[in-house]
């Protein structure tokens, strides 16, 4: 429900490698970084796929896996692509994702020179037994001097992860990491419930009785006690995971997956939506790289979302940000009065004290926020 008539796409390109796996993580991604060449070969002639579909961006975002584990001259080179493919608007928010083993103060000043003016920096945890917990292929001193570098660099725009509720990890541990992480004056914090997943090393562990899951309560408490001591220290909780000093700060290119703009997604497993459909890559390189070669795009599967399906992912998404659902827009673009259609129900949320119905907008509390799932079920 993008609240501009003719909303700008962003673009997101998917760098899958890592040079390890995190205990925690299922996302697609390779460790065999000797296939970089190949994966670059193919992401160009996908660049080329989209000429005619997609003209301009005013945001670009490089994800992954782990997109500094590419040399600063194979970045400058996806980069320079992109620009000779496609118009790059000139105020555009560009964010490497970055992970703090990997870049010193030379390497971030070349890509703040080469346009990159967003860094998201994969912190986790700024406790040393946790991060060795998750995985993570860095130690604490090495987040902090990513940032700090980060800053040296030139960097205005400094976001990093956190994960919380870790197997075993107490409110006062998580609270720890969080007070260090507020102590750095950043612009953007991402606040993330650690997902336990079954087929990782670290679901196995917890599904062995090895290590200890959190209850819903607890799991309530670490969400509500980051919202309040991150909003006290004036950062927006703008969106369920996502804090920022100023609206201004929040990620422009994260809102369009909340609000249906259209977004172009590149490489192994990536995502894509424009007007009514939806599409997404091969979950695997090879199977990617073999459309490309043969002149196909590298596409898995596609669905059109009728008006009804639209709506329900509106509300659904709506309902994760503080901004919420603007009523009005609501009704143009989807054609329901969502006061008519679920006044009483709405009335319930709000006497819940879990949804603020106020000037045209219905917008979750910090309580809704913490059930929004279950509130978009009405
Ligand atoms: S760096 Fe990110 S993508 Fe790679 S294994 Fe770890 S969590 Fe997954």
């Amino acid at each position: 429900m993008s609240i501009e008539k003719n909303p700008v796409p962003g673009l997101y390109i998917h760098i899958p490698f890592c040079l390890s796996r995190c205990a925690y993580c299922d996302f697609y991604s390779i460790t065999d970084t000797g296939l970089i060449e190949g994966y670059l070969h193919a992401l160009f002639k996908e660049i080329d796929v989209y000429r005619d579909d997609f003209s301009t961006f005013d945001t670009v975002y490089l994800g992954g896996g782990t997109p500094s584990l590419l040399s600063l001259n194979q970045i400058e080179t996806i980069m320079e692509k992109v620009h000779n493919v496609f118009s790059i608007q000139q105020d555009s928010e560009i964010t490497m994702e970055v992970n703090p083993a990997d870049l010193g103060l030379a390497d971030l000043k070349r890509l703040r020179g080469q346009g990159i003016n967003r860094i998201n920096i994969g912190v986790q945890s700024l406790d040393e037994r946790e991060l060795i917990l998750l995985g993570r292929r860095h130690n604490c001193n090495q987040a902090l001097r990513a940032v700090e570098d980060a800053l040296k660099a030139g960097f205005e725009n400094i976001g990093i992860d956190l994960i919380y509720s870790l197997p075993g990890q107490t409110l006062s541990n998580w609270h720890n990491t969080l007070t260090k992480a507020i102590s750095l004056n950043l612009s953007h914090l991402s606040c993330y419930e650690l997902e336990i997943k079954p087929c990782t090393p670290l679901g196995c562990r917890c599904e062995n009785k090895e290590l200890p899951v959190h209850s819903q309560d607890n799991l309530r408490e670490f969400f509500m006690s980051t919202s309040e001591i991150l909003e006290d220290s004036g950062y927006i909780h703008y969106e369920i995971s996502n804090f920022a000093k100023g609206m201004e700060k929040a990620s422009r290119h994260n809102r369009k997956y909340w609000d249906h703009t259209p977004y172009l997604g590149l490489g192994p497993s990536a995502h894509s939506f424009k007007e009514n459909s939806r599409w997404w890559n091969h979950e695997s390189l090879a199977e990617y790289v073999h459309d490309l070669d043969n002149a196909k795009p590298p596409v898995s599967a596609s669905e059109m979302l009728g008006t009804e399906e639209l709506l329900m992912e509106a509300w659904f998404l709506g309902l994760r940000t503080k901004r919420g659902i603007d009523l009005k827009v609501f009704q143009q673009h989807y054609g329901c009065d969502l006061m008519k259609e679920k006044g009483p129900a709405l009335k319930e949320l709000a006497e819940a004290g879990l949804i603020i119905i106020e000037r045209g907008f219905v917008r979750p509390t910090r309580s809704g926020m913490a059930v929004c799932d279950a509130l978009a079920l009405i």
